[in-house]
């Protein structure tokens, strides 16, 4: 399998009042050409940082960001705006992420003419392309944000991150805040278009159970660490640390709605902060096994069995 993203070591930290907010610390990861790799963990966890590293948005505080095998030297403006045409996002909120005073057909047109592609004339008809292609169509173009549901929004955002023909995709949360009838077909939309352009997505969500249908693997992280790794019918079938195991078990509801997710409050112990973590296990504080170790040291990611990774003391290599 071949890498398109390589993260080694990478840091990014913020210096906030009371401390060094840590939302992603020390994380090596590959994504390869053509997966889904589904990243999952709660609000504030460092996930969406992580996936603006990946896209070059955040340049690292520390580490390597390679693409296609090549060291992207993002202080380097040239550099970014070449990386900015291989990697898009999809953001969370259609309402928000869509200039109001923009024309359907301009907010898809735009990245097309920062990055010269094409003359007006052709770039006119890949507007009407794309919006056939998210399930749309040309009568669409000329209005505005304002005059379409969520859903059309978010699929109008998908056309947009298309249009400059990308081949990494970060997908944040992409509806999560859309009414749960259309999810499904969102999900089966941005599924469908991955099979069919063989795009590589990394898609962010908090609940596994929406990464489980999209995803070949999962990283699950917890306050800036990636604590499992596994392909995703290994990570379900033989869950390893104790964090994914409560986030499991936390979701035995097909609902994802605001309000069903007030009740999966299961997780117990301080909520933590990712300002000024812990010496050891970040999950130490909320950990139903923690022992004395866990407090003084940090589990590193260990591969347990092939291809399944987890940063647990107590989960002992199988092979
Ligand atoms: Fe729990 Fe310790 Fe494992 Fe951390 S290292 S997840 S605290 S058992
Ligand atoms: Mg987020």
């Amino acid at each position: 399998n071949e890498k398109l993203i390589v993260l080694d070591d990478v840091c990014k930290h913020f210096k906030v009042s009371g401390g060094m907010l840590k939302a992603v610390d020390h994380i090596s990861l590959d994504i390869y050409k053509g997966e889904t790799l589904g990243l999952v963990g709660e609000s504030g966890c460092g996930k969406s940082t992580l996936g603006r590293v990946a896209m070059g948005i955040y340049p690292a505080t520390s580490g390597k960001l390679y693409y296609a095998g090549e060291e992207l030297n993002l202080k380097n403006a040239a550099t970014r705006f070449k990386y900015a045409k291989k990697a898009q996002i999809i953001f969370q909120d259609p309402y928000a992420s869509l200039d109001p005073r923009m024309t359907v057909s301009s907010i898809i047109e735009e990245g097309m003419v920062i990055h010269g592609m094409y003359d007006a004339k052709r770039r006119q008809e890949r507007v009407y392309e794309l919006l056939e292609l998210v399930g749309l169509n040309k009568e669409h173009a000329n209005r505005f944000p304002h005059e379409f549901s969520g859903g059309q929004r978010q699929r109008i955002g998908i056309a947009r991150a298309l249009a400059i023909e990308p081949e990494f995709i970060v997908c944040d949360e992409p509806i999560s805040a859309l009414d749960v009838s259309i999810q499904s077909q969102i999900i089966n939309l941005l599924h469908d278009l991955q099979q069919q352009l063989g795009l590589t997505f990394l898609f962010i969500a908090h609940d596994l159970n929406i990464v489980k249908y999209i995803s070949d693997r999962i990283a699950v992280m917890y306050l800036g660490n990636v604590v499992e790794l596994a392909s995703s019918d290994d990570l379900y079938a033989h869950t390893l640390h104790p964090y994914s195991k409560a986030l499991l078990s936390a979701v035995p509801i097909p609902d994802p709605s605001a309000e069903a997710q007030k009740h999966r409050q299961i997780l117990s112990g301080d909520v933590p902060s990712p300002i000024n973590t812990p010496k050891g296990c970040n999950f130490a504080g909320r950990c139903p096994v923690a022992c004395d170790k866990c407090r003084e040291s940090k589990p590193q990611l260990r591969e347990i069995r092939p291809g399944h990774f987890c940063a647990c003391h107590l989960v002992e290599p199988e092979i």
